[in-house]
């Protein structure tokens, strides 16, 4: 089997079977810490999705979007390549209801000097639940000893070295990145109005659009997907 990019079919029914005990593994954690500080966090409904370039999140209430968590199946699941591991997994569910304490509870005056999703008013949330106080997930992280103290009284600065763990831009403007999600498959024929028919050659997911690279018979032509009409026909690659 050739790999491919993107999650395929069977991949994400596996994945969906999971996630009455992924819901469970949450369920039973935020309870937890719901009784430690007298929240509610356990209520707040849990999405999933197949975000590669997310682990989770948590959004505030707001005009135009319901308060929830999210995580992607493609870093939770137990059937994908390389599975987190349950301490890591534990601090993903940690960094996400941090963030859910941030804005739920009342702070210490001393905790709030640093602003932002990720200030120190989350690495104190984080500090009382022993979740990483860093924005960038690295696996083993849960595994460490956090300097809770330095993290949250001096400044410092964090070097993006690894996946991003969750997109503050998200919970501002979901609507306005809705033009990223991806609405087309490697191998996929599809309509141009000026060019034709075409395959697609690759996909790249920007800040608020999909730009795919495809072949019109000897032309490569890089196109935004809004510009594309979809076509009934679908066609995947054949593995080699
Ligand atoms: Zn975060």
């Amino acid at each position: 089997m050739s790999k491919t990019p993107t999650i395929d079919y069977e991949k994400r029914q596996a994945l969906l079977k999971e996630i009455p005990i992924l819901q469970k593994e949450i369920q039973h954690l935020f309870s937890q810490l719901d009784q430690s500080y007298h929240l509610h966090g356990a209520e707040v409904p849990v999405t999933f999705g197949f975000e590669t370039d997310l682990l989770g999140s948590y959004t505030r209430p707001s005009g135009h979007e319901e308060e929830h968590f999210h995580f992607s199946l493609c870093f939770l699941g137990y059937s994908i390549e390389k599975p987190l591991s349950k301490e890591d997994r534990m601090d993903l569910y940690k960094h996400e209801y941090a963030h859910y304490m941030q804005y739920n509870m009342h702070i210490p005056a001393e905790y709030t000097w640093q602003p932002g999703h990720h200030g120190s008013t989350w690495k104190y949330c984080c500090s009382l639940i022993g979740a990483a106080p860093t924005p960038f997930y690295k696996a083993g992280e849960a595994l460490l000893d956090h300097d809770y103290d330095g993290q949250m009284k001096q400044k410092t600065i964090f070097h993006q070295e690894s996946k991003l763990r969750d997109h503050i831009k998200r919970e501002r403007d979901y609507r306005a990145a809705e033009g990223r999600n991806v609405q087309y498959q490697v191998g996929e024929e599809i309509q141009h109005p000026k060019f034709g028919t075409g395959t697609i050659e690759a996909i790249e997911k920007l800040d608020r659009s999909v730009r795919l690279t495809i072949r019109f018979g000897d032309e490569i032509k890089k196109i935004d997907q809004k510009w594309l009409v979809k076509t009934t026909k679908y066609k995947r690659f054949s593995d080699r």
